[in-house]
Protein backbone atom coordinates (compact mmCIF):
# COMPACT_ATOMS: atom_id res chain seq x y z
CA UNK A 1 0.00 0.00 0.00
CA UNK A 2 1.68 3.06 -0.97
CA UNK A 3 0.89 7.05 0.10
CA UNK A 4 -2.04 7.16 -1.93
CA UNK A 5 -5.99 7.02 -0.53
CA UNK A 6 -9.31 7.31 -1.92
CA UNK A 7 -11.46 10.31 -0.57
CA UNK A 8 -15.15 9.69 -1.41
CA UNK A 9 -17.20 12.45 -1.04
CA UNK A 10 -21.29 11.93 -0.84
CA UNK A 11 -24.12 14.23 -0.71
CA UNK A 12 -27.24 15.79 -2.57
CA UNK A 13 -26.58 17.21 -5.46
CA UNK A 14 -25.43 20.62 -4.97
CA UNK A 15 -24.38 20.31 -1.50
CA UNK A 16 -20.99 21.20 -2.59
CA UNK A 17 -18.76 17.87 -3.58
CA UNK A 18 -17.58 19.41 -6.61
CA UNK A 19 -16.62 22.53 -5.57
CA UNK A 20 -14.52 20.95 -2.34
CA UNK A 21 -13.01 18.73 -4.56
CA UNK A 22 -11.85 21.15 -6.56
CA UNK A 23 -9.94 22.95 -3.54
CA UNK A 24 -8.61 19.64 -1.92
CA UNK A 25 -7.04 18.79 -5.07
CA UNK A 26 -5.29 21.69 -5.16
CA UNK A 27 -4.08 21.99 -1.98
CA UNK A 28 -3.23 18.42 -1.90
CA UNK A 29 -1.29 18.92 -5.40
CA UNK A 30 0.84 21.77 -3.82
CA UNK A 31 2.28 18.82 -1.47
CA UNK A 32 2.73 16.86 -4.32
CA UNK A 33 0.46 14.06 -4.63
CA UNK A 34 -0.95 12.75 -7.40
CA UNK A 35 -4.17 13.60 -7.85
CA UNK A 36 -7.52 12.86 -9.79
CA UNK A 37 -10.58 14.02 -9.75
CA UNK A 38 -13.40 11.46 -10.53
CA UNK A 39 -16.64 13.25 -10.63
CA UNK A 40 -19.89 11.50 -11.40
CA UNK A 41 -21.25 13.89 -13.95
CA UNK A 42 -18.05 13.56 -15.85
CA UNK A 43 -18.23 9.89 -15.26
CA UNK A 44 -21.52 10.00 -16.78
CA UNK A 45 -20.98 12.21 -19.76
CA UNK A 46 -17.66 9.89 -20.63
CA UNK A 47 -18.49 6.57 -19.29
CA UNK A 48 -21.79 6.01 -18.19
CA UNK A 49 -24.10 7.32 -20.84
CA UNK A 50 -26.04 4.16 -20.90
CA UNK A 51 -26.76 4.14 -17.41
CA UNK A 52 -30.37 6.13 -15.44
CA UNK A 53 -31.29 6.43 -11.97
CA UNK A 54 -32.94 3.32 -11.12
CA UNK A 55 -31.41 1.79 -8.17
CA UNK A 56 -29.96 -1.05 -10.59
CA UNK A 57 -27.63 1.83 -13.12
CA UNK A 58 -26.77 3.18 -9.36
CA UNK A 59 -25.33 0.41 -8.73
CA UNK A 60 -23.92 -0.19 -12.01
CA UNK A 61 -22.27 3.59 -11.76
CA UNK A 62 -20.72 3.31 -8.43
CA UNK A 63 -19.26 -0.41 -9.89
CA UNK A 64 -17.45 1.55 -12.46
CA UNK A 65 -16.14 4.31 -10.63
CA UNK A 66 -14.96 1.67 -7.74
CA UNK A 67 -12.87 0.23 -10.58
CA UNK A 68 -11.62 3.28 -11.49
CA UNK A 69 -10.44 3.91 -8.06
CA UNK A 70 -8.69 0.73 -7.49
CA UNK A 71 -6.68 1.28 -11.04
CA UNK A 72 -5.53 4.54 -10.19
CA UNK A 73 -4.97 3.66 -6.64
CA UNK A 74 -2.89 0.73 -7.17
CA UNK A 75 -0.21 3.37 -9.60
CA UNK A 76 0.09 5.85 -6.41
CA UNK A 77 -2.91 8.18 -7.25
CA UNK A 78 -5.17 9.80 -4.62
CA UNK A 79 -8.70 9.92 -5.94
CA UNK A 80 -11.55 12.03 -5.28
CA UNK A 81 -14.43 11.12 -5.82
CA UNK A 82 -17.77 13.08 -5.68
CA UNK A 83 -20.89 11.70 -6.48
CA UNK A 84 -24.07 11.18 -4.94
CA UNK A 85 -23.91 7.82 -3.98
CA UNK A 86 -26.96 7.98 -1.94
CA UNK A 87 -27.43 4.05 -1.04
CA UNK A 88 -25.76 3.62 2.10
CA UNK A 89 -25.03 -0.78 1.40
CA UNK A 90 -23.74 0.59 -2.07
CA UNK A 91 -21.37 2.95 -0.48
CA UNK A 92 -20.55 0.24 2.28
CA UNK A 93 -19.28 -1.81 -0.85
CA UNK A 94 -17.33 0.58 -2.64
CA UNK A 95 -16.11 0.51 1.09
CA UNK A 96 -14.90 -2.81 1.29
CA UNK A 97 -13.71 -3.40 -2.40
CA UNK A 98 -12.02 -0.11 -2.19
CA UNK A 99 -9.71 -1.01 1.05
CA UNK A 100 -7.96 -3.84 -0.59
CA UNK A 101 -5.90 -1.46 -2.08
CA UNK A 102 -6.25 1.67 -0.58
CA UNK A 103 -7.64 3.70 2.84
CA UNK A 104 -10.66 5.01 2.45
CA UNK A 105 -11.86 7.98 3.86
CA UNK A 106 -15.95 9.10 3.57
CA UNK A 107 -16.83 12.34 3.75
CA UNK A 108 -20.46 13.39 4.50
CA UNK A 109 -21.26 16.21 2.35
CA UNK A 110 -24.16 18.11 4.15
CA UNK A 111 -26.00 20.33 3.28
CA UNK A 112 -30.18 20.85 3.47
CA UNK A 113 -32.19 20.20 1.02
CA UNK A 114 -33.43 23.94 1.15
CA UNK A 115 -30.14 25.10 0.86
CA UNK A 116 -29.62 23.14 -2.44
CA UNK A 117 -32.88 23.73 -3.98
CA UNK A 118 -32.12 27.48 -3.16
CA UNK A 119 -28.50 26.90 -5.27
CA UNK A 120 -29.36 24.71 -7.79
CA UNK A 121 -26.17 25.33 -9.77
CA UNK A 122 -27.42 23.56 -12.74
CA UNK A 123 -31.07 23.95 -12.54
CA UNK A 124 -31.06 20.25 -11.81
CA UNK A 125 -34.18 21.15 -8.95
CA UNK A 126 -36.40 23.01 -10.83
CA UNK A 127 -36.50 20.26 -13.47
CA UNK A 128 -37.27 17.92 -11.08
CA UNK A 129 -39.63 19.80 -9.20
CA UNK A 130 -41.33 20.54 -12.51
CA UNK A 131 -41.73 16.80 -13.42
CA UNK A 132 -38.93 17.49 -15.89
CA UNK A 133 -36.69 14.78 -14.24
CA UNK A 134 -37.73 11.78 -12.25
CA UNK A 135 -36.20 10.05 -10.18
CA UNK A 136 -34.02 13.05 -8.28
CA UNK A 137 -32.21 12.07 -5.12
CA UNK A 138 -34.13 14.07 -2.39
CA UNK A 139 -36.60 14.59 -4.12
CA UNK A 140 -38.21 11.52 -5.23
CA UNK A 141 -35.53 9.46 -4.61
CA UNK A 142 -33.65 8.65 -1.36
CA UNK A 143 -30.59 10.65 0.16
CA UNK A 144 -29.41 7.75 2.82
CA UNK A 145 -27.20 9.46 5.16
CA UNK A 146 -24.16 7.67 6.06
CA UNK A 147 -23.93 6.60 9.85
CA UNK A 148 -20.49 6.92 10.49
CA UNK A 149 -18.43 8.63 7.96
CA UNK A 150 -14.66 9.59 8.66
CA UNK A 151 -15.41 13.32 8.17
CA UNK A 152 -18.42 15.19 8.09
CA UNK A 153 -18.88 18.62 6.54
CA UNK A 154 -21.96 21.21 6.89
CA UNK A 155 -21.56 23.67 3.55
CA UNK A 156 -24.42 25.28 5.35
CA UNK A 157 -22.68 26.63 8.15
CA UNK A 158 -18.81 26.25 6.78
CA UNK A 159 -16.85 27.67 4.08
CA UNK A 160 -15.44 25.81 1.40
CA UNK A 161 -11.70 26.48 2.83
CA UNK A 162 -12.96 25.41 6.45
CA UNK A 163 -14.53 22.16 4.57
CA UNK A 164 -10.98 21.11 3.02
CA UNK A 165 -9.36 21.55 6.21
CA UNK A 166 -11.73 19.25 8.27
CA UNK A 167 -10.52 16.98 5.46
CA UNK A 168 -6.94 17.22 5.14
CA UNK A 169 -6.93 16.94 9.00
CA UNK A 170 -8.98 13.66 8.76
CA UNK A 171 -6.38 12.71 6.19
CA UNK A 172 -3.25 13.69 8.76
CA UNK A 173 -5.02 11.60 11.35
CA UNK A 174 -5.44 8.59 9.67
CA UNK A 175 -2.51 8.04 7.56
CA UNK A 176 0.19 8.76 10.08
CA UNK A 177 3.10 8.46 7.39
CA UNK A 178 1.26 10.96 4.98
CA UNK A 179 3.39 14.97 5.26
CA UNK A 180 1.21 17.37 4.91
P1 LIG B 1 -22.29 19.03 -6.06
O1 LIG B 1 -20.99 18.65 -6.71
O2 LIG B 1 -22.45 18.46 -4.68
O3 LIG B 1 -23.48 18.82 -6.93
P2 LIG B 1 -21.42 21.73 -6.56
O4 LIG B 1 -20.06 21.83 -5.93
O5 LIG B 1 -21.50 21.53 -8.04
O6 LIG B 1 -22.25 20.60 -5.78
O7 LIG B 1 -22.29 23.02 -6.21
C1 LIG B 1 -22.32 23.54 -4.91
C2 LIG B 1 -22.69 25.03 -4.95
O8 LIG B 1 -22.78 25.51 -3.61
C3 LIG B 1 -21.65 25.86 -5.68
O9 LIG B 1 -22.31 26.86 -6.40
C4 LIG B 1 -20.84 26.47 -4.50
O10 LIG B 1 -20.24 27.70 -4.84
C5 LIG B 1 -21.92 26.64 -3.43
N1 LIG B 1 -21.41 26.64 -2.05
C6 LIG B 1 -21.74 27.55 -1.10
N2 LIG B 1 -21.12 27.29 0.08
C7 LIG B 1 -20.39 26.19 -0.12
C8 LIG B 1 -19.52 25.43 0.73
N3 LIG B 1 -19.29 25.77 2.00
N4 LIG B 1 -18.92 24.33 0.20
C9 LIG B 1 -19.15 23.98 -1.08
N5 LIG B 1 -19.95 24.65 -1.94
C10 LIG B 1 -20.57 25.76 -1.46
Amino acid sequence: MGSQFVIWLTGLSASGKTTISLQLATKLREHDFKVELLDGDAIRNELSADLGFSRQDRREQIRRVVYLCKLLSKNGITCIVSVISPYRDLRNLAREEIRKVSPFIEVFVKCSLESCIKRDPKGLYKKALSGEISNFTGLQDPYEEPLSPDVIVNTDSETVEECVDKIISAIKIREEPVSL
